[in-house]
C-alpha cells in the first residue's frame, strides 16, 4: 500500500507530521508538500514557473508550490514507478466544512489525488486554536484503515472533520453532508493611514444555518463527521431545463 501524504499548512506543520506517523502501520507513507503555508489556496496549479523538489529527510519531500501541484507531482513525477494506491491531506489546522470546502488547500489536494484516479480523504481539526493533534492522528489512523477494509473505489473524496477534543470524550463518527454558511459582514471596510479605503476578508464569526445531518452539526455535538464529496459538477436537471430555453446564436437555427 503506497499512500502520498500531503497538506496545505505546509512541510513543517504539526498537522503533517502527525498525520504521516500515524499511517505510517498502514502502508509506505510518502510525504510530498508545499514548502510553506498554502491555506486557501484551493485548487491553485503552478503554470509560469518551475516547480523543484527538496527532499527533507527520507520519504519527506517539499515543494515550491500548492498542494495541487503536490499531489500533481507525486503522482505523475516523483511517485510514478509506485503510484500511489491513496492520497491523504492533512491534518489541516482548522476545519474545512459546508462552503468553506471550496476555499480549501486541504479539500483540493484530495480532489486533486481523486481527479487521477486514486481515492483521496482530506482530514482537518476543526479549530484555529493551539491544538493537539495526537487524538486527530489517532482518528485519522482508524478512519482510514477501516476505508481500506471496506474498499474506498477510485472517484472517492471524503473530507473528515475532528471536533478538537480528547479522543475519550469523542461521541462517535457521524456520516454527513456538508453545511452552509449564513454569510453576513465578511468585508470589513476601513481607512488606511493615508487616507485610502481597504477591505479586509473575514468579519465577524461564521454562523451557520441549522442542519441535524451537516458537517457543523455533528463537529458541534463532539462527533467526528466524514462527508463523502461528489465532484461531478454538470447540473443534469438545468441540462433538462435549459434544452427548452432554445438557445441559439444570432442568425443560427
Ligand atoms: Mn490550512
Amino acid at each position: 500500500m503506497e499512500i502520498l501524504v500531503t497538506n496545505d499548512d505546509g512541510i513543517h506543520a504539526a498537522g503533517l507530521r502527525a498525520l504521516a506517523g500515524a499511517l505510517r502501520p498502514l502502508g509506505n507513507v510518502t510525504v510530498i508538500a508545499p514548502d510553506r503555508e498554502q491555506s486557501a489556496a484551493s485548487h491553485a496549479l503552478t503554470l509560469h514557473r518551475p516547480l523543484r523538489i527538496k527532499k527533507v529527510e527520507d520519504g519527506i519531500l517539499s515543494v515550491d508550490g500548492t498542494p495541487t501541484d503536490c499531489v500533481l507531482l507525486g503522482v505523475h513525477g516523483f511517485m510514478k514507478s509506485r503510484k500511489p494506491d491513496l492520497v491523504v491531506s492533512g491534518i489541516n489546522h482548522g476545519p474545512n466544512m459546508g462552503n468553506d470546502t471550496s476555499y480549501s488547500g486541504t479539500v483540493a489536494a484530495a480532489v486533486e489525488g481523486t481527479f487521477l484516479g486514486i481515492p483521496s480523504v482530506a482530514v482537518s481539526l476543526a479549530t484555529w486554536n493551539e491544538a493537539d493533534f495526537e487524538p486527530a492522528g489517532v482518528v485519522a489512523h482508524d478512519l482510514v484503515r477501516t476505508f481500506l477494509q471496506h474498499g474506498v473505489r477510485p472517484g472517492m473524496c471524503i473530507s473528515v472533520n475532528i471536533p478538537p477534543i480528547p479522543r475519550a470524550a469523542m461521541k462517535g463518527v457521524r456520516v454527513t453532508r456538508l453545511g452552509k454558511r449564513v454569510f453576513r459582514d465578511v468585508i470589513v471596510e476601513k481607512t488606511d493611514p493615508r487616507g485610502k479605503l481597504y477591505y479586509w476578508i473575514g468579519g465577524e464569526d461564521p454562523t451557520w444555518e441549522a442542519d441535524e445531518l451537516s458537517d457543523f452539526n455533528a463537529v458541534n455535538d463532539g462527533y467526528v463527521s466524514v462527508t463523502p464529496l461528489l465532484l461531478e459538477l454538470t447540473d443534469y436537471k438545468a441540462i433538462v431545463e435549459m434544452e427548452s430555453w432554445g438557445l441559439k446564436l444570432a442568425g443560427t437555427t
